[in-house]
């Protein structure tokens, strides 16, 4: 019942990212982090939040959206949601990017893109990368842009997701534009040309606004007044509905320029008109003043000289709290800076210590097994002779029930300090059982390497004593070579398994070969 109901809450609220925002959208998600909080649902909570701080994005009310996007990120998730975490990091970023702080947004998608390289998420990838290129464009370093977009490119043809087109879509907008900057209008052109394929390849689209802003460049170019205004008109549609205003703001700003710089006096104040509704009412700062650099533009061409007065007054009050605005902005993404260090440096070694075996640092059986799998999968060709060593220590049972559990403790860890002293480059050893070791010796080159390096470790654990120097340590092994044969990791170390018990029954302290 509870899982029917989070399931259908989660769907409420993720269809809201397609929609205006309304109140519901934070009833809905207070429900769900009760649900969460109630059942522990840790990855729950990551969701919640990484959505509640998206929502404020939208709204554009800075605070809330920082707090709650870290909150996302301290929240550990299993490895089917980690695209929270690049997504999070990357609408930081843009959030930094909107509040004008761009070294901070920076680090920001930085961190996305290395969080979804880590887990194979391409289209996030290309993602961060578009809002990189609009970093840089903000800047005015078009080249360092348009460089961005072809690497955003270059991660789509890694990507299979559904929404392909919509993002290759966007971003060859976002290089037409940048080309119609620089003059380069052939090559604006070609961009228009790969958009009408694509388009043709798929029925929804999400980015309409960057196709329509590129449109009313080229057509312009090319003469077409009709195909002007149609594109600019459809643009405007868009942005007196609203939806999404401050991801497409940058769009509205751009053209709204475009027209007043067409002397289209109509267009121009219908775009001034939306972007006021929509910007005033949020807190950024550095976007309202661009906005009233445009009205500044718009009184001065087109009304009385007071009026321009009062916009270029309004322009200045602005500015001078854009001063105090852009410390309190500098602060925050220090400090956001610091946490998210932070929260990286304990997950990291979170992650460490969830990969070893507490007592003797060795890898643990679950860790150790992953690795040996991997390196099976990514291996198929040896010129090595790699060998999985079993080791398991003889008659231990006799040193707990004669010496009690602690020297029996100490005795493994003494063990373990051995082993990686034999095998100091090998990444591969592990505890897989109380007394019993894993080395996956990968290194060696020949089956005679792994014989003699095991047949000295044994020597070495012989020098080992316990009992007043009266007992000496010995150990048992089966030794699996990885042969083109086995290709699976059972297989592997069942070879290994058959020739300890070998071992064990030859009487114990050698060596067998497993075959
Ligand atoms: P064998 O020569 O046949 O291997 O005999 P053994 O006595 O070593 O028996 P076996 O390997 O089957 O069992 C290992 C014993 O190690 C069982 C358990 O009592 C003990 N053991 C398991 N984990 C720990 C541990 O963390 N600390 C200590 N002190 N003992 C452990
Ligand atoms: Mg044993």
């Amino acid at each position: 019942m509870m899982r029917g109901r989070k399931k259908e809450l989660l769907e409420k609220v993720v269809a809201y990212r397609f929609q205006p925002i309304k109140d519901e959208l934070f009833d809905l998600l207070q429900e769900y982090e009760e649900i969460c909080k109630r059942e522990k649902d840790e990855d729950g909570l990551a969701c919640v939040y990484f959505y509640r701080g998206e929502a404020f994005f939208r709204l554009g009310k800075y605070d809330p959206c920082i707090t709650y996007l870290n909150c996302s990120l301290m929240h550990r998730k299993k490895e089917e949601n980690s695209y929270l975490e690049a997504a999070a990091y990357n609408v930081l970023g843009l959030m930094f990017s909107l509040l004008g702080y761009e070294v901070v947004a920076l680090e920001h998608y930085l961190q996305s893109l290395d969080s979804a390289e880590k887990y194979g998420l391409y289209n996030q990838k290309a993602i961060t990368y578009i809002n990189m290129g609009w970093l840089y464009r903000d800047l005015d370093d078009l080249v360092q842009s348009l460089k961005y977009y072809d690497l955003a490119l270059e991660e789509l043809k890694r990507s299979d997701s559904d929404n392909y087109y919509n993002i290759e879509i966007l971003c060859h907008a976002y290089r037409g534009q940048i080309f119609c900057n620089l003059e380069q209008y052939e090559k604006a052109l070609e961009c228009g040309c790969i958009i009408e394929r694509l388009r043709k390849k798929n029925s929804i689209l999400f980015y309409d606004v960057s196709v329509e802003n590129l449109y009313v460049r080229l057509y312009d170019y090319l003469g077409e007044k009709e195909k002007v205004n149609e594109n600019l008109y459809a643009l405007i549609e868009q942005a007196k509905n609203g939806i999404d205003f401050l991801e497409f703001c940058e769009f509205y700003i751009d053209v709204c320029n475009y027209a007043l710089s067409k002397g289209m006096r109509t267009e121009a104040r219908i775009l001034l008109n939306c972007l006021h509704a929509n910007i005033d009412a949020t807190e950024l700062i550095y976007i309202k003043l661009k906005v009233q650099s445009l009205e500044v533009v718009y009184q001065n061409r087109y009304s009385h000289y007071e009026n321009y007065l009062n916009a270029c007054r309004e322009y200045m009050v602005m500015q001078e709290k854009y001063e105090y605005y852009i410390k309190k902005t500098k602060l925050t993404g220090m400090q956001n800076i610091q946490n998210l260090r932070k929260t990286q440096k304990e997950k990291e070694k979170y992650e460490e210590i969830s990969r070893r075996d507490k007592m003797t640092g060795l890898l643990n059986k679950v860790t150790l097994e992953e690795s040996i799998r991997t390196y099976l999968e990514k291996n198929k060709e040896y010129d090595r002779c790699p060998a999985l060593i079993l080791i398991d220590l003889d008659h231990f049972k006799n040193v707990n029930d004669t010496l009690g559990h602690l020297t029996g403790d100490q005795l493994i860890c003494d063990v373990a300090d051995k082993i990686k002293t034999m095998f100091p480059y090998s990444e591969m050893v592990g505890r897989v059982g109380g007394d019993e070791f894993v080395v996956f010796f990968s290194e060696a080159y020949t089956k005679e390497d792994s014989i003699a390096r095991a047949d000295e470790l044994r020597r070495e654990l012989n020098k080992l004593t316990y009992c007043d120097e009266n007992c000496m340590v010995t150990a048992s092994m089966g030794i699996a070579f990885l042969v083109e044969a086995i290709d699976r990791y059972e297989t592997l170390f069942s070879i290994a398994d058959d020739a300890l018990y070998e071992a064990k029954h030859a009487g114990r302290n050698q060596i067998v070969i497993g075959n």
